[in-house]
């Protein structure tokens, strides 16, 4: 009894002493459910090859542990300056594109600020402006059909009543969207920024699947950071390697928020390696998008699926049965798929693109489970 009564007391105690906009806040917890195919987060199911694993390790073996590595990732910066057509000092390198957005809202959102976020989105952009204490506005998307296609609409002009001279601060734009899986009208975005007083975030951690990029129109709206990462199709995932390309003087102002050693040693010198990785990457790219194809086609004609178009390695599905029972069966033979919280998500699940093996199996399972009674 004594033990019991003791640990309300510290609970509330606790409760007390946690800042109040933190108490409500849900932890970001991926699943870990057991699974044989796992299509829930988006990564590539293509490892990095055991050769080019080997040139990493022959690397590391030459290097100190014992020391702090490079802090601002010279390095990955000249390489990606290569890869990316930006200049050195335009290029930010943070332990994964999580660490660029975290960065971006300690230094342009923060305490008081407003950040506007058009919504469904990728979670992050939300629960990293409300750890910073920043006003978060969400916008709903607009689920359109037209000519018999089904998408998701930037309802610009309900963004734009939320613009004053001085506030937001910060936009995010995810560029394709995450989890809707397409670009929205590039007229519209480009709307958006001219129209916009603040800092516009432009996550393109999906770019080398669909191609468009707003990082070559920096020097006309300098108030652009584009956001990409190593998790997607360079395998990197477990490394956690992201970086931003913006105006020299927006990315200094990252330097000055980042953690003193945020990407390790390791993550460095694999992020290197992959950037050298030129013909192989392009077989990944291509495979790929042989697959977007052929898996949007076989989706398509299930029976109470609809699919929403995709510039990502993910597609969404909205679903004619229940969800979470379709969710459950798929599990029950092994794949993972991802479902939402969110109410206008409801009847949907997405899943990424696997290996064609796979991709044939998700195929043939959820044909299966949607045409039982
Ligand atoms: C995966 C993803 C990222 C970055 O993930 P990291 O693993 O932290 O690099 C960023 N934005 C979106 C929309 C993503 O889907």
């Amino acid at each position: 009894m004594e033990t019991v009564k003791e640990e309300i007391t510290i609970t509330a105690q606790i409760t007390r002493f946690v800042r109040e906009d933190i108490l409500n806040l849900v932890p970001y917890m991926p699943s870990n459910e057991p699974c044989k195919i796992k299509l829930d987060a988006n990564e590539s199911p293509y490892d990095v090859p055991l050769e080019i694993k080997e040139r990493i390790w022959k690397r590391l073996m030459d290097e100190h542990f014992n020391y702090y590595y490079d802090p601002t990732c010279d390095e990955v910066r000249e390489n990606l300056s290569k890869y990316t057509g930006a200049k050195f000092d335009q290029i930010f390198v943070g332990s994964g594109g999580d660490e660029v957005i975290y960065d971006i809202i300690m230094a342009f959102a923060g305490p008081g600020r407003d950040v506007i976020i058009p919504f469904p989105t990728f979670s992050s952009y939300e629960i990293f402006s409300t750890i910073a204490g920043s006003n978060v506005i969400k916008v709903p998307l607009l689920k359109k059909q037209e000519k018999g296609k089904c998408f998701w609409d930037i309802p610009i002009d309900d963004i734009k009543k939320h613009f004053t001279k001085d506030k937001p601060q910060l936009m995010f734009l995810c560029h394709p969207n995450n989890p809707t899986g397409d670009y929205f009208d590039d007229d519209k975005l480009e709307d958006l920024i001219r129209d916009f007083n603040g800092i516009v975030a432009i996550d393109e951690a999906y770019f080398e699947f669909g191609g468009k990029t707003f990082a070559d129109s920096i020097s006309k709206y300098p108030n652009i950071i584009v956001i990409r990462t190593f998790s997607k199709i360079f395998s990197l995932a477990g490394l956690r390697v992201g970086y931003a390309i913006g105006h020299e003087d927006a990315i200094a102002q990252l330097f000055k928020v980042k953690m003193p050693y945020n990407v390790s040693l390791f993550s460095q010198i694999a992020a290197v390696e992959m950037l050298r990785q030129t013909d192989w990457l392009k077989k990944v790219q291509q495979e790929f998008i042989k697959e977007r194809e052929r898996l949007q086609n076989g989706l398509e004609k299930i029976d109470g699926v609809t699919v929403y178009p995709s510039s990502a390695n993910f597609f969404l599905c909205e679903l004619k049965k229940p969800r979470d029972m379709v969710y459950e069966e798929l599990l029950k033979k092994g794949i993972l798929t991802r479902r939402f919280g969110d109410d206008v998500l409801k009847d949907c699940l997405r899943f990424c693109i696997g290996t064609p093996e796979q991709n044939d199996l998700l195929l043939a399972s959820l044909k299966e489970i949607m045409s039982s009674k």
